[in-house]
């Protein structure tokens, strides 16, 4: 079998026609760290970049308070193209969507992978398997538990997160969210990554 051509998956969805940039990611190729979101938003269909409107002004926020640059870290998106109004992405989408975000990883071969969000979450506690995501736990009572497994032959450490767009409007998230980093800044200072 031929390799599969990730780029002409997410061509053929129909959130490809819809989207202004195709949003692969940002940071370092070589980081120890990846960080994965949902899809991208507005801003990042507009300069076709992740994470770069409130959502990610909270990423960065996060990451400096972990002592953490773009330098450490890359980001991505399970979807790599927004979906019309920002609406949950769907099965479909994930299944086209997911072989760039497995060929991303094989590239950079992460040591810790931090989900935000359910969506991201459960696909790594699926292992990949966008049929078993509904049958995964929600981010709320995962969130900040790290676990070790084996992802698609690769040793890593989840840590899943909640989402940075949903501090912005559920701020009771912000303690849970701030104890969360405690545990991401301990996972780190552990493992002595860099
Ligand atoms: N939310 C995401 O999940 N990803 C982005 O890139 C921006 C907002």
């Amino acid at each position: 079998m031929g390799e599969i051509d990730h780029v002409q998956l997410v061509k053929e969805t129909e959130i490809f026609k819809n989207c202004k940039n195709i949003v692969v990611g940002k940071g370092n190729e070589n980081a120890d760290i990846l960080f994965v979101g949902e899809a991208p938003g507005k801003n990042e269909d507009e300069q076709g970049i992740p994470f770069v409107g409130r959502a990610g002004k909270n990423l960065d926020e996060m990451l400096s308070k972990v002592g953490l640059s773009l330098n450490d870290v890359y980001i991505a998106n399970i979807l790599k193209c927004r979906p019309p109004e920002n609406r949950d992405p769907l099965p479909e989408e994930i299944k086209k969507h997911t072989p760039w975000l497995l060929k991303q990883i094989n590239d950079i071969k992460p040591k810790v992978i931090c989900s935000l969000g359910n969506y991201a979450t459960k696909f790594f506690l699926a292992r990949g398997d966008v049929d078993a995501m509904s049958l995964q736990p929600g981010i709320t009572s995962v969130h900040g538990k790290v676990r070790e497994m084996d992802f698609m032959g690769l040793k890593i450490r989840l840590i899943p997160l909640f989402h940075p767009a949903a501090m912005i409007y559920k701020r009771d998230l912000l303690p849970l969210w701030e104890k969360d980093m405690e545990i991401v800044k301990k996972e780190i200072s552990q493992r002595a990554l860099f």
